[in-house]
């Protein structure tokens, strides 16, 4: 279908992109976006890098029709987590071994990147009639939050006129209709300190901790959504500090709370059941304070309907290239679609080459046959919005 860009030339682009690293943190994406905006310049496409903060680059290309039509936003993160131990090969030299590439970032998810940019710049090439827009937005930040990615790309008025939203997460060609929602939650427990000779004078701040901890892994969740891949919302401690010094009691043990959330959970119910865990405690041992603080970044949950014309648009498009009914469910972690759908307004479907369950992991690799038919899923798709104007 791609008759305009060579498989070589996508795999080779897709290599070339996994050998730039743009590791998050520290979250530098320069030399990455320079790539990207140097392969749309030489096909005259129309992109520009607009930073977030020093170093932290996104790239944006447009591709304008000749007539009103849709706006199709393409979102996908540069940004990679750090390689980690255990590689049995470099992850920064996108080897080719039984028809798989393999390397840091290639499911998660510079192959999205590399099709969505691939079909582009096939449609480019052919010089196809076009209505509306195509916007493509590869963004950095994506591992820490967004905050100088997609979320500062949206307030800026980037993707304003979208009508949909691809981001191209690894799902192994399934479609997917959302993610489940995440925050952040920071606690500290306040004791009285005194010498560990007589504990008596002072109040365990550990010892509460670690009441609280028992008491939040006993909290029971009612509500299910079966079209998550993990249908539970779920709250675990991920982080506790406490103490100073062996014969001191200590004063304060500090929590970090990661609580995943299905649509219908809020800020709000999230943190009323954290009171209903925390309360009983206060009323046992009136001396000890809890703090409770809630990060400022934050995930939340979505889902599309099926019937979303973005979602039946791709899912004709994913048969129409494989031949098979692809398969759809919602993401068990956070995307940039939360950010898309909360903050843009925009329905966000997931969609891409990668496998999600080698994200973050050693040895990662992406399928190059995955790789090619995204390309052709999102040419077929441009076809398909093409012939329906908006
Ligand atoms: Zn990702």
């Amino acid at each position: 279908m791609t008759t305009h860009i060579t498989q070589d030339e996508i795999i080779e682009f897709t290599r070339e992109i996994i050998r730039t690293p743009s590791i998050n943190p520290p979250g530098d994406t320069r030399q990455c976006a320079e790539i990207l905006l140097n392969k749309f310049k030489k096909d005259h496409i129309d992109a520009e890098i607009v930073e977030g903060r020093s170093g932290a680059c996104n790239v944006v290309a447009r591709l304008k029709g000749d007539g009103e039509g849709r706006s199709l936003l393409l979102n996908g993160h540069i940004d990679v987590v750090p390689p980690g131990e255990d590689w049995t090969v470099d992850p920064f030299w996108a080897e080719i071994k039984d028809h798989k590439i393999y390397g840091r970032g290639t499911s998660d998810m510079k192959s999205g990147i590399a099709s969505m940019m691939a079909a582009m710049i096939g449609l480019k090439r052919s010089g196809a009639p076009f209505h509306g827009e195509i916007l493509f937005m590869a963004v950095c930040d994506e591992e820490t939050g967004s905050e100088y990615g997609t979320a500062y790309l949206l307030k800026k008025g980037f993707g304003k006129n979208a009508d949909f939203a691809i981001v191209a997460e690894p799902t192994g060609l399934r479609v997917e209709l959302g993610n489940r929602g995440l925050r952040w939650v920071d606690i500290t427990v306040k004791g009285k300190a005194s010498h560990a000779g007589r504990p008596h004078l002072g109040i365990n701040a550990i010892v509460y901790g670690a009441k609280l901890v028992e008491a939040i892994q006993s909290v029971k969740f009612k509500d299910r959504n079966e079209a998550f891949e993990i249908p539970e919302p779920s709250l675990s401690v991920t982080v506790i500090h406490g103490g100073t010094k062996e014969n001191i009691i200590p004063d304060r043990c500090d929590l970090v709370l990661d609580r995943r959330m299905i649509p219908g959970e809020t800020t709000e119910t999230v943190m009323k059941e954290l009171q209903e865990v925390i309360t009983p405690l206060l009323q046992e041992e009136k001396n000890v304070r809890i703090d409770v603080k809630m990060r400022p970044n934050y995930w939340d949950p979505y889902l599309l309907s099926e019937e979303e014309p973005i979602v039946q648009a791709l899912v004709d498009s994913v048969r129409e290239v494989t031949g098979k009914e692809p398969g759809t469910g919602a993401k068990a972690g956070c995307t940039d679609g939360s950010h898309l759908f909360h903050l843009g307004r925009i329905p966000a479907v997931l969609f891409g080459p990668g496998n999600a369950g080698l994200s973050h992991k050693a040895d990662e690799w992406v399928a190059i046959d995955n790789i090619l038919a995204a390309t052709d899923v999102f040419s077929s798709l441009f076809n398909r919005l093409q012939i329906q104007p908006g």
